[in-house]
C-alpha cells in the first residue's frame, strides 16, 4: 500500500510591490499552494496525519463534512483517491452541481446532500448513516483535529530564516493553531496574525486554544479583514485580488488568501510594521475557490 507521505514542495517567495518599498518592509510567501495542486496547501498538512491514523486503524472508508465549495471535501476526496481509500462527503444543503463537486466525483467521491438541520450533529450523521461500517472513519468539517494541527506545525520547521511576522488565514482556527505551536516549539520570536474570514472571528481564539499543545507566546487576531463574512465579498477585495494576480503571477482567492493579503497591504499603508520588518504570509491554497466565483470577477471588468 502507498505511503501516506507527500513530497512537501513549499518554496519561500519574495513579493514586490511598490508600497512595500516604500515603507521599506519585505514580504515573502510561503508556497504551501505549490504542494499540490489539488491537495493544496494546509489542507495536506491537515490531512497527513488524519489518514496515517485512519490507516493504523485500518479503516478504508475516509467520511466527512462541507459545503458545496469546501476545499476540504476537495482535498479528502483527492487524497483519498491517491492513497486507497474509499471516500464519502456529506455536503451541507440542497443537490447541486459545480466544479468543486465535480472535481470530487471525478476523484471517486460519493457525495451525499444533507439539510442544515442534520448536518448540524455530524456524530450522529456519521453513526446513523455508517454506524455498521467498520472500515468508516470519521474526519470533521475541515478537518479539525489535533493530527491537523499537528501536520501544520511542521511547516515552521521548514522556515530556514526568521520573519518578524507570520499571517494565516483562519476557518476552523487549526492550522493556525499549529503554526502558533511551531513558533512556540522552536522558541522563534516571531509574531503569529490569524486573519479570521468570518464576521465576529472573536470566538477562533477559543478555537485555536483547543490545539494549543504548549502554552503559546501572544498572538494577533485582526478582526476586521472579513469583508462581510464568509466567501463574501466587495468590490474593494476583488479589485485587490485581480491587481496582485497581475501583478505577482500568483493565484489567489477571495475566501481566505485574498482576504489575509488584502490585511496585510491594509495594515502596511496604515504604517503597522516598522520599516525593515519581514513578513511571512502563508498561502494556504485552495486557489480552485476563484472558480465558484467567477460572477463576482465580471461585474468589475464590465
Ligand atoms: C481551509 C482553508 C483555510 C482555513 O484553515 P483552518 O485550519 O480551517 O483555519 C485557509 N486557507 C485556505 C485556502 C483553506 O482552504
Amino acid at each position: 500500500m502507498k505511503a501516506i507521505d507527500l513530497e512537501i514542495f513549499s518554496p519561500v517567495t519574495q513579493i514586490t510591490h511598490p508600497l512595500l518599498s516604500q515603507k521599506q518592509v519585505r514580504l515573502f510567501i510561503k508556497r504551501d499552494d505549490l504542494i499540490h495542486p489539488v491537495i493544496s496547501g494546509n489542507k495536506w498538512r491537515k490531512l497527513k496525519y488524519i489518514l496515517q491514523k485512519a490507516r493504523n486503524e485500518s479503516k478504508n472508508h475516509l467520511v466527512t463534512f462541507g459545503g458545496a465549495y469546501s476545499n476540504h471535501l476537495l482535498a479528502t476526496a483527492a487524497a483519498g483517491a491517491l492513497f486507497g481509500f474509499k471516500t464519502t462527503g456529506f455536503v451541507r444543503g440542497e443537490d447541486v452541481e459545480n466544479d468543486h463537486l465535480f472535481l470530487c466525483r471525478l476523484y471517486g467521491m460519493q457525495l451525499l446532500f444533507t439539510d442544515r438541520g442534520s448536518y448540524r450533529d455530524k456524530p450522529n450523521l456519521f453513526n446513523q448513516t455508517f454506524g455498521s461500517d467498520a472500515d468508516a472513519f470519521f474526519i470533521d468539517e475541515g478537518g479539525a483535529s489535533h493530527e491537523a494541527a499537528k501536520g501544520c506545525s511542521e511547516l515552521v520547521a521548514e522556515l530556514t530564516e526568521t520573519y518578524n511576522h507570520l499571517f494565516c488565514a483562519c476557518g476552523t482556527g487549526t492550522t493556525a493553531a499549529g503554526i502558533v505551536n511551531g513558533i512556540t516549539e522552536h522558541s522563534l520570536t516571531t509574531q503569529f496574525h490569524a486573519v479570521p474570514v468570518f464576521k465576529n472571528g472573536g470566538f477562533i481564539a477559543d478555537e485555536i486554544a483547543r490545539y494549543l499543545t504548549i502554552p503559546a507566546s501572544s498572538y494577533q487576531l485582526h478582526l476586521d479583514y472579513h469583508f462581510g463574512g464568509y466567501a463574501k465579498t466587495t468590490p474593494d477585495l476583488i479589485a485587490f485580488i485581480r491587481e496582485f494576480i497581475a501583478l505577482t503571477g500568483m493565484l489567489i482567492d477571495p475566501v481566505y488568501t485574498g482576504k489575509m493579503l488584502y490585511a496585510i497591504f491594509d495594515l502596511l499603508a496604515k504604517g503597522y510594521f516598522t520599516p525593515g520588518s519581514k513578513i511571512l504570509a502563508v498561502h494556504t491554497g485552495g486557489i480552485w475557490g476563484l472558480l465558484g466565483m467567477k460572477e463576482k470577477f465580471s461585474v468589475i471588468s464590465k
